[in-house]
């Protein structure tokens, strides 16, 4: 039977995801931890435990006691966070991946899932199309550390066969929680604001063009790869993958068409220079081909989806 662990269950993946596994594999199968206990009541379809995944002595004896088989390590400094507080971003998000490798290796686990980001594409990186091999030289320590973190799976499964699995997740917009520091942020609060009748003061650029994907496919991609045989997965760094494409005019005007009164104002700050590094649209042929991957959502269905949806959810 298998037995699954998430390690930063509260965030805006990890609330989505952790449901989405309880769902396949029982509630009973699944563990969600997080540093924060104020988001345990997420979680009454499952177990939940405080944990700070850079205590590695508590997680080590947890992943024993439990008999845990597959880890999910969704903790991290995201990538705006990151900038304000560079050493700590470096600190978590690396020190906990090595930890959770070096568990997996000596505890003989199954899987992991590590998600890394299109933060490890930097200026330098063709900008449209941005192929899975190519130049990377990212700008901010949380791209840094997730291409670090990428070097460091693969690695670990060349060296060790342990069976680490990624995704490079655009940015990432759903409506069951808030998002945690990043750059494309802006995508989920404009519905916030559009539903309260506010205007929505944007933190980039209109024209500032970034690959994005709806939390229902993140979640399915994710699924997909896990569940794919491993002889698929033939990228054990982490693959590239894609939905759609849209700037904060496109989602504005996609908006407008439900709720036509809603007004933006363009007020860019030090996210812009983050924007501008990372590329436009992605190619993830290499996930179509290995695992099958074909993403249901565009632009103008998502936003009809959340403007259904969101006001039940937080209402
Ligand atoms: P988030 O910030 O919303 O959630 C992270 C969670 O980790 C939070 O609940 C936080 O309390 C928890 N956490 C922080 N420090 C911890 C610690 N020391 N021990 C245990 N838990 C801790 O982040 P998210 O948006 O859910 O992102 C999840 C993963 O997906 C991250 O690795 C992120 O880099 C990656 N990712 C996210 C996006 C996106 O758009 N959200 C895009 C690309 C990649």
């Amino acid at each position: 039977m298998e037995k699954i662990l998430v390690i930063g269950a509260g965030g805006q993946l990890g609330s989505e995801l952790t449901k989405a596994l309880s769902d396949q594999f029982g509630g009973e199968s699944v563990i969600a931890t997080d540093l924060q206990t104020s988001v345990s009541s997420k979680f009454d379809y499952c177990r939940f435990q405080t944990l700070d995944v850079m205590d590695s002595a508590s997680l080590n004896t947890l992943v024993k006691h439990e008999n845990i088989t597959q880890i999910y390590h969704l903790a991290a400094v995201l990538s705006a966070v990151g900038e304000k507080k560079p050493l700590f971003a470096w600190q978590l998000n690396m020190d906990s991946l090595l930890s959770i490798l070096e568990i997996a290796k000596e505890q003989k686990l199954d899987k992991v899932y590590w998600p890394s980001s299109i933060a490890v594409f930097g200026s330098n990186t063709p900008k449209t199309n941005t192929p899975q091999y190519c130049v990377k030289e990212p700008k901010t320590i949380y791209g840094i550390s997730k291409q670090a973190g990428e070097r460091w799976c693969e690695y670990y499964f060349d060296k060790y066969g342990v069976d680490v699995r990624s995704l490079r997740y655009p940015g990432l917009i759903g409506y069951k929680s808030l998002p945690g520091g990043g750059t494309t942020d802006y995508a989920v609060d404009i519905y916030h604001k559009a539903l309260a009748g506010e205007t929505f003061e944007c933190f980039l650029q209109k024209d500032t063009l970034l690959p994005m994907m709806y939390m229902p496919d993140a979640i399915k991609a994710t699924l997909d790869l896990m569940n794919a045989p491993r002889e698929a997965v033939k990228i054990r760094s982490s693959y590239n993958l894609s939905a759609m494409s849209f700037t904060p005019e496109d989602i504005y005007q996609s908006i407008l068409k439900h709720v036509p009164d809603f007004k933006i104002e363009y007020k860019p700050d030090f996210r812009q220079s983050i924007a501008d590094s990372w590329p436009d649209s992605i190619d993830d042929q290499c996930a179509r081909q290995d695992w099958g991957w074909n993403p249901d959502f565009g632009l103008e269905e998502m936003t009809k989806d959340i403007l259904e949806n969101l006001p039940g959810y937080f209402g």
